[in-house]
């Protein structure tokens, strides 16, 4: 019988869990046993009860015994080297493990003859949208951050006709439209605002603009952005002090700024800098989710709030946190719909003929599979 460990989370901050009570009765009806640590799901408001109902069997977290003998671990982020030390050889591990220039984790794996997935190196394609944790977890931290945004905003978003008189809406500018780009442009229009919106993308225009955003035009320069598998590849320097002037005139008057542009595996490119910043008006506001890959934005900090001049710049790290009931909701169920096809008549396997598979498996019995990715952080094919 194949069984599971869903771990308590110990990563500074991180409050979501791999497995809710619903997921753990779909893995027992495949007919798996499912350990679960005790107080796993209480951060994101599941109690051990509910996963004992549901037909876990609960351990204490420092049961290092139970790791000796499960199968698969299902986890949030990578766990750590003690904890990874216990698995027996031959265990599977999947989670967002954070692969690029993971060396420390390459070693663990192979040491230990450990099989794993990283989510982050799942392909995107249609049959993978069901399993997307980077999609169901960054739609979270776009809405997240338009709210931290008005909430942090010395003005209204929507535009508002009183006794007292009209008030303007708010114009927000938001960098990157991909997952937590165009999720931050819906919230920020039901909010009422005026958004504005640059990416290097041609196919995010039409999206943009269907969603009654304004869409920055590129710069006119020789090179023109390209993208792989629909994400956006580096763009030059030169590029990005261009980008930059056509962006200058538009954050001036901009009340919010949420920045989310990004290049799996790369630097993020800095959008907004010093100069850009003097020139944004005091009680603005700068949300940085690029943060954790070098931030889109001068001077922002992850989980800090520094104000410059009056403007308050948010290095917002792990907005997916700050919702973990249906972070964690979202994020078992992408579990599950990546890992049900993996058994097969009763048996479990790990098939790397399978995109999905190949194109997420960075190790297989302990041989490192990706080794660009997970030693030299190199970009995602
Ligand atoms: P991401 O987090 O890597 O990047 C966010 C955005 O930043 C992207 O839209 C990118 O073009 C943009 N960007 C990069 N450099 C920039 C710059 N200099 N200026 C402005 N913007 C810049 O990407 P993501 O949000 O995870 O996904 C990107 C796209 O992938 C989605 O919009 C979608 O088209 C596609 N996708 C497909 C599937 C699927 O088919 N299964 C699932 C998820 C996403």
């Amino acid at each position: 019988m194949v069984s599971f460990l869903i771990p308590f989370e110990s990563a500074l901050g991180e409050t979501r869990v791999s497995a809710t009570p619903e997921t753990v009765k779909k893995f027992l009806d495949l007919g798996c046993k499912v350990f679960f640590e005790k107080g796993a799901g209480k951060a994101a408001g599941f109690l051990d009860d509910t996963y004992m109902d549901a037909g876990a069997e609960l351990v204490e977290r420092e049961n290092d015994e139970v790791k000796k003998i499960v199968d698969i671990v299902l986890c949030v982020q990578p766990p750590n080297e003690k904890f990874l030390s216990h698995l027996k050889p031959g265990s599977f591990l999947v989670g967002l493990l954070n692969p690029y220039g993971n060396k420390l984790l390459a070693e663990t794996l192979k040491s230990k003859n450990i099989s794993a997935i990283a989510l982050e190196l799942l392909p995107r394609i249609s049959r993978a949208q069901s399993s997307d944790a980077l999609s169901s977890q960054a739609n979270i931290a776009g809405y997240k951050s338009v709210l931290l945004a008005a909430s942090a905003l010395d003005r209204y978003f929507p535009m508002l006709m009183t006794a007292a008189g009209t008030i303007q809406p708010s114009k927000i500018v938001v960098l990157g439209a991909g997952v937590a780009g165009l999720q931050a442009i819906a919230t920020a229009k039901r909010l009422g605002a005026v958004v504005y919106v640059s990416d290097i993308r041609e196919a995010v225009k039409e999206q943009v603009e269907s969603l009654g955003a304004r869409f920055i035009e590129l710069p006119k320069i020789d090179e023109t952005p390209s993208e792989s598998g629909g994400y956006a590849k580096q763009v030059s320097d030169d590029f990005i002090v261009a980008q930059r002037k056509e962006l200058a005139k538009q954050l001036s008057e901009a009340d919010v700024a949420i920045c989310t542009a990004q290049v799996p595996g790369k630097k993020a490119p800095k959008l907004i800098d010093e100069k850009m910043l003097d020139d944004m008006r005091p009680g603005s506001v700068v949300i940085d989710l690029a943060v954790l890959s070098g931030g889109n934005c001068a001077c922002s900090k992850p989980g800090e709030t520094i104000v410059r001049e009056g403007v308050k710049i948010i290095g917002a790290s792990n907005l997916p946190c700050s919702i973990p009931n249906h972070a964690s909701s979202l994020y078992s169920r992408n579990l599950l719909s990546l890992l049900q096809p993996m058994f097969k008549e009763g048996k479990f396997l790990i098939d790397n003929d399978d995109e999905l598979i190949a194109g997420s498996l960075i190790s297989k019995d302990g041989v490192i599979l990706k080794s660009e990715i997970i030693e030299n952080g190199g970009t995602r094919s």
